[in-house]
């Protein structure tokens, strides 16, 4: 049976952190391919950036890598769309695939407040990309079990390198006139120049 993994995100930008940590994972679970999916822009909350750029980036980010594919399934909906949703309907059109959801620690904690989490946990297995001799093992533990009994959430945490970087850090320095070479791709940062985006948020 084929292994696909699943990696959502805003992606305001796409930075290394994302793309190295998904390599990692992709090679520790043998997958065959890692699906990319921006997020739809919440109609509650201004991005300021387009779902259809922020699309446009990860797909600049991840074209060398053969293995890395995106999908519109989320930018392409005019209402928000939940994570339940995108499963289900990833599954009709890869019936005989097994798909893993790859997230990093933040979003761990944030599962147990997911639309239909219980419905989810059924469609899909979690893994987490943690830093090795993370300090938190006893929250980390705490939180597992709550998820798994409260929906049998299957999560399996597998240590990765990773680099201390978020999008909200990598604006801010963009914003500052700070450089984000190394943190984001070359050709990411030529978008992010020639479109202007960040500058005056
Ligand atoms: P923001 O700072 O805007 O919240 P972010 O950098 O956390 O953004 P997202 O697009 O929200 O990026 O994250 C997508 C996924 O990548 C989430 O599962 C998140 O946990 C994970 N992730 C984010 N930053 C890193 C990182 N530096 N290393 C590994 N995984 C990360």
């Amino acid at each position: 049976m084929k292994k696909y993994g699943i990696f959502g995100g805003t992606f305001n930008p796409i930075h290394y952190g994302h793309l190295m940590v998904v390599e990692y994972l992709k090679e520790e679970l043998g997958l065959d391919k890692v699906i990319f999916i921006p997020t739809g822009n919440p109609p509650h909350k201004d991005l300021h950036v387009s779902a259809e750029d922020r699309y446009k980036m990860v797909d600049i980010a991840i074209k060398t890598n053969p293995d890395f594919e995106i999908s519109d399934i989320e930018t392409k909906r005019e209402e928000l769309s939940y994570s339940v949703d995108t499963i289900q309907e990833l599954k009709k059109v890869h019936s005989d695939v097994k798909l893993y959801f790859l997230i990093g620690l933040d979003t761990l904690y944030q599962l147990k407040t997911w639309k239909k989490i219980d419905e989810l946990s059924k469609e899909i297995e979690f893994v987490v990309a943690l830093r090795p001799k993370y300090i938190d093992e006893e929250n980390i533990n705490r939180e597992l079990n709550f998820l798994h009994l409260m929906y049998e959430t299957k999560v399996e945490i597998i240590t990765t390198p990773l680099y201390e970087i978020s999008s909200t850090e990598l604006r801010n320095r963009i914003k500052e006139d700070k450089s984000c070479r190394y943190l984001i791709p070359d050709k990411v940062l030529e978008y992010i120049k020639g479109s202007g985006f960040y500058k005056d948020e």
